[in-house]
């Protein structure tokens, strides 16, 4: 590549962005991020999927992380009144990792960033990105620091990491509603108090809420006897909390269901109940003129099956593939060699989201007799591999879940 201060920029350092960054340095092109925060930062999304594994070790990130000592997990639990289903990952159709962590997000993203930052790219923190031009040959992006003041940088290519900050789509007016409606989610961390003999913490459990299928709660394990626990609903389910403070709501929402109720009546928060809205998001485009967008900043479906940093991982990794391609003077197809493949995986966890809103899934899910093959191809889209197309639920996963629907009357 040419004669920019830095081969390629990429616009913040959480998942999407760190892993861009490592696959590009490991071939030679230099990189450049700016991060809007300070690390360790918090972020929402601490469940993760085996699929990532591969990603970090393709990556050479999976040491440190492995060192970092977080909570193993194995597996998922769902839960609707009296009836529970255990996915464990291992029992699954697609090769690879059946193990992943749950991690608390301030930690990992400090672990990948300092990691990448040793491998030779420069983070720079407090750098908030404002501004792009197009200029002969490259791109000016403009970003302010920590104090107000202004600077710039010029570079080949940008890949967009920003997550929910989502810079170019709303700089280059590319934004696109999501499919999926607007849900809100509140969440906090807790003291757990779960004795260890009533609970598998190497499993996530998503349980629904008792009153309103369309409502659920997660709880997520970590190593240090705390837990993540938060609740997913509509604007219209939060209506009858109307004024009752968000911890005061999160409890009721919790405490509904007796099983949850039960395992967290130890429970004490850690910090006051926090909230997000509108998450889901989309792009007209994931490409286009010396940029491509990764993770959150390109699409974000929605939290129950934990896909977020899976396909934030995955985006990097088909991104810089064909990054790389362009930078040797190799055929490169955004369209073909990142768009589409990407879209694949997205577009099966897509699948799995609206059969679970639709109450389709669950039955499925929950359904006792069915064929162990079959329960091992779910399990590996919930372990991540729903870019595995050799999986017949990879293939066409609407199409699948009918037919099993119909089964698993
Ligand atoms: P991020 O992790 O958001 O990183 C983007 C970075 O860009 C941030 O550090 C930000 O500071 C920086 N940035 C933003 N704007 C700018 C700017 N202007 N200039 C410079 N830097 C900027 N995913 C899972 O895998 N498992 C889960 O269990 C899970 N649970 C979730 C629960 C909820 C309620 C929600 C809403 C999401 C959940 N997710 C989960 C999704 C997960 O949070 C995201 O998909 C994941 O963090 C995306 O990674 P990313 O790298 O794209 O973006």
């Amino acid at each position: 590549p040419g004669k920019q201060s830095v081969d390629v920029l990429i616009i913040g350092a959480g998942p999407a962005g760190c892993v861009a960054a490592a696959y590009l340095l490991e071939q030679g092109i230099t990189v450049k991020i700016l991060e809007k925060s300070q690390f360790p930062r918090f972020s929402i999304g601490e469940s993760l999927l085996p699929q990532t594994m591969e990603i970090l070790q393709q990556t050479n990130l999976l040491q440190p992380v492995i060192e970092a000592g977080f909570q193993y997990k194995n597996g998922a639990i769902f839960r609707w009144q009296d009836e529970q289903v255990e996915f464990d990952f291992r029992e699954k159709f697609s090769p690879g990792w059946g193990i992943t962590y749950q991690v608390q997000r301030d930690k990992f993203d400090s672990i990948l960033a300092s990691q990448v930052e040793s491998k030779g790219a420069e983070v720079i923190y407090q750098a908030t990105v404002k501004h792009i031009d197009y200029i002969d040959g490259g791109v000016r992006v403009a970003w302010y620091d920590g104090d107000g003041n202004v600077h710039s940088e010029t570079t080949q290519f940008i890949l967009d990491a920003s997550g929910f900050g989502r810079v170019l789509p709303k700089l280059l007016k590319i934004e696109e509603p999501s499919s999926l409606p607007f849900r809100q989610s509140l969440f906090t961390h807790v003291i757990d108090q779960i004795p260890l003999t009533r609970f598998d913490r190497n499993k996530i459990i998503i349980t629904v809420h008792p009153l309103d299928t369309q409502t659920w709660m997660w709880l997520i394990p970590f190593a240090d006897g705390s837990s993540s626990l938060g609740a997913v609903a509509t604007p219209e389910f939060y209506q009858q909390f109307a004024g009752l403070s968000p911890d005061q709501m999160l409890e009721r929402i919790c405490h509904a269901d007796s099983y949850l109720s039960n395992l967290l009546k130890g429970a004490r928060n850690k910090y006051s109940v926090r909230q997000i809205g509108g998450y889901s998001s989309s792009v007209q485009s994931y490409y286009g003129d010396r940029y491509a967008l990764l993770g959150n900043a390109g699409e974000f479906l929605d939290p129950v099956f934990s896909s977020g940093v899976t396909i934030a991982f995955k985006s990097a990794q088909l991104a810089c593939d064909v990054l790389t391609r362009q930078f040797s003077g190799e055929p490169a197809c955004w369209q073909q060699q990142f768009v589409e493949p990407l879209l694949g995986g997205i577009d099966t966890f897509r699948a799995f989201v609206d059969a679970w809103y639709a109450g389709t899934l669950l039955p499925i899910l929950c359904y006792p007799n069915k064929d162990p093959d079959v329960t091992a191809m779910i399990s590996s889209v919930l372990a991540g591999y729903a870019w595995d197309t050799r999986n017949p639920v990879v293939q066409d996963a609407r199409k699948f879940l009918r037919l099993i629907s119909g089964l698993c009357q």
